[in-house]
């Protein structure tokens, strides 16, 4: 299989004419400079597959339903409560293979998916008690992205000043018999193409330190992510029951390593950014849900500048659209620092591409042996129009995506996903999730 773009996005930056050839999942051949021969055209600039290194799929059910009005990260969480109370494996797999088609159309070709709606209601287990992540499985193979199923440990409520609180209500589906109960049920999850396996620990408030260094000792090489600091009310819990920051408590508990994941990574001490720096982590941003939750602007460049890696997530799904994801980065840290470019177009796209930290190192690179993963956007709508294409990362949305390849195959053509209509399957899935009012 061949391709030709004008422009291509390649390890050293922005290259003109450029001759892609592929042999099933990898590239074969990358070269600058050539003749189109009989290689299909792709429009516009072809970029690198995009990595969204933070989802929960079913929260897409939120969007345009709880952002009006006041209320909090907590009152938001109530309203994200009653959908999820709500989901079966089958209409979890109608609406998931729906986000993740949306996903793969905004040029998406890796999620980790943070997963945490375990058992039925109720909390009893589903007879498959991967039934809910059996359903993801077979989203992604529909909608035909790689999902990295980031397994979530979460056995506590809260923390409070009477200690770590039972799961109670909504939230006693997300709940497993113990950290052990948590391994056994992922012990029986096995990697299949396109889908991978890791691990996660929900939050320092849903796991004691005992439970989080259990979680990481079980996940040994696998990516190994948490939520961290999201709010300052995590930082006063782990203060007033610990003494620590969440980022040390999850220190003592051995969880930091170059597997491990921080996502928001939000209120950090300068103790906490030199802690993730050593460990060489990842801090992955999710700058569209921390501004719709009022979460606040993490330390990015300082993470960046300590030697952490960036990467970016849509989380909650307010937004998807990795180019909002790169400049919510850049533009959040405009907005505090009174200056421009405090990462550089380069840095933005290694973050939007930043496959590693989900489990798939060989993505994310237009070179040979590379997953052969393509983005070509448009230059000729009404946002990038007149554009440079080196710049297209400032003006396009996900609307300008032409074409999608995946692994070698052609999942998105003239801004299509080869399943159909998204827009209806998500209007499909969603609806029925919310009383008519
Ligand atoms: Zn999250």
């Amino acid at each position: 299989v061949s391709w030709f773009a004008t422009y291509a996005w390649l390890p050293d930056g922005l290259a003109r004419d450029v001759l892609i050839t592929a042999a099933g999942d990898r590239f074969t051949s990358v070269t600058a400079g050539s003749e189109p021969g009989d290689a299909t055209r792709l429009p516009g600039v072809v970029l690198p597959g995009f990595a969204n290194g933070h989802s929960h799929a079913f929260h897409r059910a939120l969007r345009g339903r709880t952002q009006g009005g006041r209320g909090s990260f907590w009152s938001w969480r109530y309203a994200m409560y009653a959908v999820a109370a709500q989901l079966t494996p089958d209409s979890y797999l109608t609406l998931a293979t729906a986000v993740y088609a949306e996903m793969a159309a905004a040029g998406m070709t890796s999620v980790g998916e943070f997963h945490y709606l375990h058992h039925g209601p109720d909390g009893t287990p589903y007879d498959d008690p991967n039934a809910m992540a059996e359903a993801l499985r077979e989203a992604a193979r529909l909608a035909g992205l790689r999902v990295t199923l980031l397994d979530t440990c979460y056995l506590h409520g809260g923390l409070s000043a009477d200690g770590y609180q039972p799961l109670a209500g909504p939230q006693v589906r997300f709940g497993d018999a113990g950290v052990e109960g948590w391994a056994a049920r992922v012990e029986q999850l096995a990697d299949s193409s396109g889908f991978a396996v890791g691990a996660a620990a929900h939050s320092t408030r849903a796991l004691t330190p005992g439970e989080l260094r259990a979680v990481a000792a079980f996940a040994a090489e696998r990516p190994l992510h948490v939520h961290l600091s999201e709010q300052p009310g995590e930082n006063a819990a782990m203060s007033q029951a610990h003494g620590q920051t969440p980022t040390e408590v999850l220190a003592g508990a051995g969880f930091w390593r170059e597997t491990a994941t921080a996502v928001h990574a939000t209120h950090l001490t300068t103790a906490d950014i030199g802690i993730l720096a050593a460990a060489r982590a990842t801090a992955c941003f999710c700058p569209t849900t921390e501004r719709d939750l009022a979460d606040g602007i993490g330390p990015a460049r300082a993470l960046a500048d300590a030697g952490v890696t960036v990467s970016l997530g849509s989380d909650q799904q307010a937004v998807t659209d990795m180019f909002e994801e790169a400049r919510g980065l850049e533009m959040h840290e405009r907005l505090i620092s009174n200056e421009r470019g405090r990462f550089t177009t380069s840095q933005l796209m290694a973050a939007t591409t930043e496959h590693a930290s989900i489990g798939w190192p060989d993505a994310g690179r237009i070179e040979p042996g590379a997953r052969a993963d393509l983005v070509a956007v448009r230059l000729d709508s009404l946002r990038t129009a007149g554009a440079e294409p080196s710049q297209v990362l400032y003006a396009a949305t996900a609307a300008d995506i032409a074409t999608v390849i995946i692994d070698g195959s052609v999942v998105v053509t003239d801004g299509v996903h080869r399943l159909g209509d998204v827009g209806e399957m998500l209007a499909a899935a969603i609806t029925p999730l919310w009383p008519t009012c």
